[in-house]
């Protein structure tokens, strides 16, 4: 219960206490995993308070240290983990009106937290950058919820993950005390604040490196076996020559749930390769694609227009969504690829499970290698299948980065940022009040 002395210090801040918008504003996506929806549903946060500035997150800070009243963040509220969902009720702040850009200059940014990607890639883009990756949610989610809860996305088959080193080069946070602080991270500091979903600090300012901006192309390319396919879609991420922001590939019957593509498109039974590609090396991937026997069934400039899907929007994470839009049965893994092995495993997978495990593949630069990390869409029966499937992809080489948990740790995430994390915790959150349930490591401590 929130504690009116505790109301009183908010006083003059927007505040939303409203029943129904508080479970509406609680929730992300977690309900593609029914594990998830079991745990989670009907969480939610009992006040809702929406910061103009930095100093109103500090006044919430401080007030949430004072009267012990868990604290937790949304951002555009579409992770799939439940990452924001407030376990123990309290105080979520909405970061909506913290949206101002700060500066571009010189291929860097600088965002306040609550700033949709799809701005600041847009402000980027009129200056001549962009960024360099963004989520297959670019156009709800924010530069802060990115940094907090993303790994990576649309332009990691170039740049890399969130948590390499370069990909953030500053985060602003406000700690949780009865006299917060306001403290800039920089170089490996920056794993202090970095995918902890808001358990360390609040983020209140990004700075982000930038891209020079392209002019994209977008194309499909359909194969008949699957085995090409993914041979292509490997061969595609190693072509150093040919600038990409996208190599996606799906199995069919996926392609069978996408909407909204001309006649053609997606020919029956075909796996696709979705491809965002520099306009200046197309042609070089009409070459590749003809020369490994795949056809290109979609060619077309890439553009942000109304009525207009990206292809990026069927990729990612995206794609289990276009899935689900018309199958609400199904759920997904989320599974890592050993290196240099990738298309083995990926080919072997696919073989042992079909459409069981409709195979889904994001090509990306790992520590300097082109590999995959998949999303494979699941048609899901019970928990007890769903791990011995995940038993049986770990034969192969391939790791669970459990979808199911909102736990942290149970991402993969690196044991060194890990500690990182938990150590910044103590400094910053000393009674724990920072997303609660959510770090094991605190729990634990
Ligand atoms: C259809 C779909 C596709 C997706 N595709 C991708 C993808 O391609 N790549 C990818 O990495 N992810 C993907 N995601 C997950 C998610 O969209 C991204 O990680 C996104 O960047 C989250 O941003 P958000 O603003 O919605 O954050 P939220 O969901 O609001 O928050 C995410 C986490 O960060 C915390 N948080 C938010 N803002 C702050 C802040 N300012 N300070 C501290 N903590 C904060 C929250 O408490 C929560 O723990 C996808 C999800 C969906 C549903």
């Amino acid at each position: 219960m929130i504690d009116p002395d505790f109301k009183a210090v908010l006083d003059g801040l927007e505040l939303v206490d409203q029943p129904v918008l508080l479970r509406q504003r609680s929730r992300d996506f977690y309900w593609y995993s029914p594990i998830l929806k079991r745990e989670l549903d009907g969480k939610a946060a009992e006040l809702i308070v929406v910061p103009h500035s930095v100093d109103e997150v500090v006044r919430v800070a401080a007030a949430c240290a004072r009267f012990r009243v868990p604290l937790g963040v949304r951002g555009g509220a579409t992770g799939n983990y439940g990452q924001m969902v407030p376990l123990q009720g309290g105080v979520l702040l909405d970061m909506a009106r913290l949206d101002r850009t700060l500066w571009i200059d010189k291929g860097r940014g600088r965002f306040e937290a609550g700033v949709k990607l799809a701005d600041a890639d847009t402000l980027a883009q009129q200056q001549g950058w962009e960024l360099r990756m963004f989520p297959s949610t670019r156009r709800q989610a924010t530069v802060g919820g990115y940094v907090s809860g993303g790994a990576a996305g649309v332009g990691s088959i170039r740049y890399g993950q969130l948590r390499d080193a370069g990909s953030v080069l500053a985060l602003k946070v406000v700690t949780c005390e009865e006299t917060p602080r306001i403290v800039e991270l920089r170089g490996a500091d920056i794993g202090k604040a970095l995918h902890a979903y808001g358990t360390s600090g609040i983020v209140v300012e990004v700075e982000l490196p930038l891209a020079p901006a392209y002019a994209w192309v977008e194309m499909i390319a359909t194969f008949d076996d699957f085995a090409v396919a993914a041979h292509f879609a490997q061969a595609l991420g190693e072509s150093d020559g040919i600038f990409l922001k996208l190599d996606s590939l799906m199995a069919w019957p996926l392609p069978r749930y996408f909407m909204g593509f001309e006649d053609g498109a997606l020919p029956e039974g075909k796996h696709v390769v979705f491809i965002m590609v520099a306009a200046s090396d197309a042609g070089a991937v009409r070459c590749l694609v003809a020369e490994r026997g795949g056809t290109v069934t979609l060619d077309r400039p890439y553009r942000e227009e109304r009525g207009q899907v990206p292809l990026y929007e069927y990729t990612w994470n995206h794609t289990t969504l276009q899935v689900l839009k018309i199958d609400k049965t199904v759920s997904y893994l989320q599974t890592v690829f050993p290196i240099d092995a990738n298309i083995d495993a990926l080919i072997a997978s696919h073989e042992r499970f079909g459409e069981e495990v409709m195979a889904h593949a994001e090509f990306q630069r790992r520590q300097g290698r082109t590999n995959c990390s998949s999303l494979q869409v699941l048609r899901y029966t019970t928990d007890e299948r769903l791990w011995q499937i995940v038993a049986e992809l770990e034969t192969l080489g391939i790791r669970l980065s459990n979808p199911h948990s909102y736990i942290l740790e149970d991402k993969g995430a690196r044991v060194l940022s890990a500690d990182l994390q938990l150590e910044f915790k103590r400094e910053s959150d000393p009674y724990g009040l920072l997303n609660p349930g959510k770090m094991s490591r605190w729990q634990a401590a």
